[in-house]
């Protein structure tokens, strides 16, 4: 077991990155800073807390796009409060949720949102489904979506399905930042992986056998490796 130094930050080129934390089955909360830009991945719960003391009320505001890569609870367990928080301050620009298809829990977690705060809420919210590993444009973040193997275990505690569930890497400035998501080992992230500025890879597995959850710390090691930079997340306390 290691124990992990939260928060990890990294910046290079006017590219800034921090993790606030990534414990599995607790939360993850990521900020990321492209020049005056900002962007928040995976907001688990006490990322509006860790947002608050990082930038304050008025560069939350300016928040321009949330990236989600899965529908397990320490990754969005932030998101309600969130954006009941911009509408709370009275955000004014468009906010989008980039997610992977068929995530339920982004969907109903907005279809609620809208349907208590809809008529009350002073900015746009736009769900932005991703479909494939098209590359798309952020503000001035270029970010390539990325299939990544996430399992979960259906009620019996053995039988498992996939989650829909990406990995991103996010460009700025000649600077790559390849974020994994919660995966285990595959070949996509083993290709985006290699050779960025910074890779952020899970290790949540605890044994050595590998499974289709996550990867283990020898596996994460060897992804973290090709990169020219990488921290390990997503390690079990
Ligand atoms: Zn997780
Ligand atoms: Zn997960």
């Amino acid at each position: 077991m290691i124990k992990q130094n939260y928060p990890l930050v990294w910046e290079k080129n006017n590219f800034f990155i921090k993790i606030f934390c990534s414990i599995p089955n607790i939360a993850t909360g990521i900020l990321i800073r492209a020049e005056q830009n900002f962007f928040a991945v995976d907001p688990g719960d006490g990322i509006l807390r860790d947002l608050n003391s990082e930038i304050g009320t008025k560069k939350i505001l300016s928040i321009s796009d949330l990236f989600i890569t899965h529908g397990h609870h320490d990754h969005v367990g932030g998101v309600w409060s969130l954006l009941t928080y911009l509408r709370v301050m009275n955000k004014k620009t468009p906010l989008f949720i980039h997610y992977p298809k068929n995530c339920v829990e982004i969907e109903s977690i907005y279809n609620a949102f809208k349907q208590v705060y809809l008529k009350t809420l002073p900015y746009s919210i736009t769900l932005k489904e991703i479909k494939s590993s098209d590359t798309f444009t952020a503000q001035n973040l270029v970010v390539q979506p990325f299939p990544v193997i996430h399992k979960e275990y259906l009620r019996d505690g053995f039988t498992t399905r996939q989650v829909p569930a990406l990995g991103y890497k996010f460009s700025f400035n000649g600077m790559e930042i390849c974020y994994g998501g919660d995966t285990a080992y595959c070949e996509e992230l083993v290709k985006h992986a290699k050779g960025s500025d910074l890779a952020i890879i899970e290790a949540g597995h605890d044994e050595d056998t590998p499974d289709e959850m996550h990867m283990t710390l020898n596996e994460a090691k060897s992804v973290g490796e090709s990169a020219k930079e990488y921290f390990l997340v997503h390690v079990p306390e």
